[in-house]
């Protein structure tokens, strides 16, 4: 066998091994919780975030039909009740809220809404997000709208959330839409100085002070155009590095969570969806918007929660 016929042949089988997953992932969708697996109730509070449309929309959508109460937020009020309203039509238990992740107002008054109106929030799914490239198109123009909101923005509405957070017996839950971009140490598109990677790795170590230096020095070379000598991620460069430190924000959220009581433990993980047919692609990808909402489902429901601080796909752990 040549080069080329082997790495067709390697295609083809991660091509068969990505269809198995999604036939034994659609065999469990299909499965329902038991009762006594079900730990949640109408009571039960979740938020999403960028809900309005795609996989947020979704999220809302199944988390819903679990019986749990969603608050369905988006940035538009008329674009995010519009989208409330074909919920609850159908029957489910869904609330509206405006809420831009970038704007502290935004952020401020949500928050104070739901403590009046609901008293706290047991999950939080973080899937705002963007990205200005489509396809192999690999502008920075936008980088800086990408890096505030991908991950400025999710940390702000974090961090507005914990306190928010209810103690319970399961402990709260916040799950957030990443992506593979973003892996550490991937094959391809990884950031090639090995000293910072191993940096971003050092759980130890690692602070929000060394990713905020990152993004800096990143957001920097892109007004200097000195970019291409960083060694960032080739592939949706900015968006990759937004997801990238998402994931290790994720992992400092651990540190800063853990000497929580038991009875308010909150448990934060995330997740990639996998390439999903919405408008951030061009509806390009392999995979549902249903699909695609799946692992945040699972993770938000996992009757006995005692992961934090790793990355999932498909329901399975993964590499950061
Ligand atoms: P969409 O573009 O369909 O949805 C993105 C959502 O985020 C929209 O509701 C958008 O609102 C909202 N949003 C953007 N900025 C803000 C903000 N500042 N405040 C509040 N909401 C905001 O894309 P997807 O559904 O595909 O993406 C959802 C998440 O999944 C994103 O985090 C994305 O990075 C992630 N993801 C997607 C993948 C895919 O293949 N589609 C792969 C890996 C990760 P508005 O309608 O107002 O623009």
């Amino acid at each position: 066998m040549d080069q080329t016929e082997k790495q067709l042949d390697k295609k083809e089988r991660a091509k068969e091994r990505r269809e198995k997953r999604r036939q034994e992932i659609s065999l469990l969708r299909s499965i329902p919780y038991s009762g006594n697996q079900r730990w949640w109730s109408a009571e039960t509070i979740a938020v999403v975030t960028g809900a309005n449309r795609g996989i947020g929309f979704e999220i809302t959508h199944q988390l819903a039909s679990q019986g749990i109460t969603v608050i369905l937020t988006s940035r538009e009020v008329a674009v995010g009740e519009e989208s409330a309203k074909v919920l609850q039509e159908g029957g489910l238990d869904v609330g509206f809220h405006q809420l831009d992740i970038v704007d502290d107002e935004s952020i401020s008054s949500f928050c104070g809404w739901v403590k009046e109106h609901y008293g706290g929030i047991d999950i939080l799914i973080n899937n705002a997000g963007v990205n200005h490239n489509i396809g192999s198109d690999n502008s920075v123009e936008a980088a800086e709208t990408v890096i505030n909101t991908n991950y400025y923005g999710t940390k702000k509405m974090i961090k507005a959330a914990i306190p928010l957070m209810r103690p319970s017996a399961q402990g709260a839950r916040i799950v957030t839409v990443s992506s593979r971009l973003g892996r550490l140490n991937g094959k391809r598109n990884r950031i090639s100085d090995d000293g910072l990677r191993q940096r971003l790795e050092d759980i130890d170590n690692l602070s929000e002070e060394l990713i905020d230096a990152t993004l800096t020095k990143f957001l920097e070379q892109v007004k200097d155009g000195t970019l291409t000598s960083g060694g960032w991620p080739q592939t949706n460069t900015d968006y990759s590095l937004s997801k990238l430190v998402v994931n290790a924000f994720t992992r400092v959220m651990v540190k800063q969570l853990s000497n929580r009581p038991e009875s308010e433990k909150i448990y934060i993980n995330c997740y990639c969806p996998g390439m999903v047919k919405t408008a951030m692609t061009g509806w390009a990808g392999q995979v549902t918007p249903e699909e695609g909402a799946d692992t945040a489902i699972w993770l938000s429901l996992l009757p006995d929660q005692a992961v934090s601080g790793k990355f999932f796909a498909e329901r399975s752990e993964i590499h950061f």
